[in-house]
């Protein structure tokens, strides 16, 4: 039997009508540095069809990619709606990978338009000329723009474009099975990948994250997105705020922890999002400056490992609610949520939401199963989860339909998913794993260590031995901190290596950068 319902497209438009419409007071709030710029929602709605009308006159008139360089702000927010809504596809690239890395994926993705924002002009410029398909950069803000000439593309200043263009805009019936976004994958595995979000994925993706068990978004919520909007869309916040009718609190780009404390003192967002590099370096702010943070109601925190030590410092000092959760580029990103009121469970990687269902993989790929013993490779699959890579024809990350997240850890009956490393940074000693993560974790609950990464690095008797690279805020030695970590973890996984570092490198989303360190050590630079 058919049901009645009818097949009604799960598009970006309708959360963008709905969000402009019944929450047109609601705001998107930009942090200038000094201040803060104000639009609300209704206007947005406004200037997402000057922008739409603006497009269309540069010929924009398909599935044409238009992408942004730019930081978190009332017109990136403009971009992502107008963009997919009038048919188009929004490509978000990410402004810190290396130059040639963003020559790569705009190629790669035919980008036919940037938005650039002012203060990236100097980073875009020398890059341009190479980005073959683009025909059109859109400047936001004021900036001198001379170094963009030579590259022979059509420049226009976004103001003055939308300034010049209609405020309504005739929005078409897109399919939402259509492409409305992508982003590419930040490489830290690998040459970069597309990951296209279709209207429904990003739809059923805003939905989830609205839920209790993920970020229960309302319209009485103030929402800071810091994790950028060109890293998997900003983990699907400023979608599922239009979604919810909640408002938007922009940091653009200051991202320093002064600017941080003062944004969330003064403009009072319930939740915020970003790595948790970002909240160390907040914490450590507040701690020596004092920080309003009680307007936070949920810090979702994800990206790399959350640090057990961070979430009970922010918990008992700043009384801030940090909830772990996990994903990738390829899952939209939100897939598992770590909620509950046992921190055995909240130092978990998170449950799997409705929508997303996972399996671990063993050896010989053979199925494990789900006792929370069992270690294996993480494989998920679900609506928003990504079945295939952009114009790319290797299927090795792809297996019966399911993605392989290279991510190794245990899964539980509950749906809990423990991670302990990625399969590349597993480390193998005398037969046995050590999870490098497990090791950080412990160590950054010294009161002296402010960060710690964990490498695997060749040892004659066991094959591979742990390096433990630390950076210090007081003093302590190694054994002091061989001590502290004996009472967390078995004896034989202790380093016998240490490195004491002035910072870990970090990739261009905030993660320790592994690989450097792995090459720092090959060159005799981490002794
Ligand atoms: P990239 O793969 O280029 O680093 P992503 O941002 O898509 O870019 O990274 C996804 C990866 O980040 C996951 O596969 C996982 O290894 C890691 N990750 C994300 N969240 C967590 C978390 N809470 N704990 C541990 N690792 C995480």
């Amino acid at each position: 039997m058919r049901s009645t319902m009818p097949e009604f497209p799960l598009t970006i438009t309708s959360i963008m009508r709905h969000g402009t419409g019944l929450f047109g007071d609601r705001e998107v709030v930009t942090y200038t540095g000094d201040g803060y710029r104000r639009l609300p929602y209704r206007d947005l709605a406004h200037e997402a069809a000057r922008l739409a009308n603006a497009l269309r006159g540069l010929g924009v008139d398909g599935d044409q990619r238009v992408a942004t360089f730019g930081w978190n702000n009332a017109e990136h927010l403009t971009a992502y709606l107008a963009v997919p809504s009038m048919g188009a596809v929004l490509h978000t690239l990410n402004i810190r990978l290396f130059p040639e890395q963003v020559v790569y994926i705009a190629n790669h993705a035919e980008d036919d338009v940037v938005i650039v924002d002012a203060s990236l002009v100097p980073l875009l410029a020398p890059i341009l000329p190479e980005m073959k398909t683009v025909r059109h950069v859109i400047v936001s803000g004021e900036a001198d723009t001379g170094a963009l000439v030579s590259a022979g593309k059509d420049l226009h200043d976004y103001r003055t474009l939308l300034d010049g263009a209609d405020d309504v805009f005739d929005w078409p019936d897109v399919d939402e099975r259509a492409a409305a976004a992508m982003c590419y994958t930040s490489g830290t595995t690998g040459s970069p990948k597309g990951v296209v979000y279709s209207h429904r994925s990003s739809y059923l993706h805003s939905m989830s994250v609205c839920t209790a068990n993920a970020m229960g978004l309302s319209a009485d919520d103030r929402v800071l997105p810091i994790v950028p909007m060109f890293h998997a869309n900003a983990w699907g916040l400023p979608y599922a705020a239009l979604m919810a009718g909640a408002s938007l609190v922009m940091p653009d780009r200051f991202l320093q922890a002064e600017h941080l404390a003062r944004i969330i003192a003064e403009e009072r967002p319930t939740v915020s999002g970003a790595v948790p590099t970002i909240w160390g370096d907040l914490l450590r702010h507040a701690r020596r400056h004092g920080a309003d943070l009680s307007s936070l109601r949920l810090v979702p925190c994800g990206g790399s490992a959350v640090p057990e030590a961070l979430m009970r410092a922010l918990s008992d000092e700043f009384g801030v609610r940090v909830v772990q959760a996990w994903g990738m580029t390829e899952t939209s990103p939100l897939a598992t949520v770590a909620h509950g009121d046992s921190w055995d469970r909240r130092v978990t990687q998170g449950r799997l939401l409705a929508g997303v269902e996972g399996r671990l993989v063993g050896g010989g790929d053979t199925v494990l199963s789900c006792d929370g013993v069992a270690v294996g490779e993480l494989e998920v699959r679900g609506s928003w989860v990504t079945a295939s890579y952009h114009l790319d024809e290797d299927t090795s990350r792809f297996h019966d339909g399911w993605l392989r997240t290279g991510d190794v850890g245990k899964l539980d009956a509950d749906g809990y998913v423990t991670l302990t490393d990625r399969a590349k940074d597993v480390i193998k000693s005398g037969g046995e794993w050590i999870s490098s993560v497990e090791l950080e974790n412990a160590l950054m609950g010294h009161p002296a260590v402010v960060e710690a990464a964990v490498i695997g690095v060749p040892d004659e008797r066991w094959g591979e031995r742990p390096l433990a690279c630390v950076v210090l805020d007081g003093t302590a030695g190694v054994a002091e901190l061989r001590e502290f970590l004996s009472a967390k973890v078995a004896r034989w996984q202790l380093p016998e290596r240490w490195a004491f570092v002035e910072a870990v490198p970090k990739t261009s989303v905030g993660k320790f950068a592994k690989r450097v360190l792995r090459e720092m050590h090959t060159r005799g630079e981490l002794t």
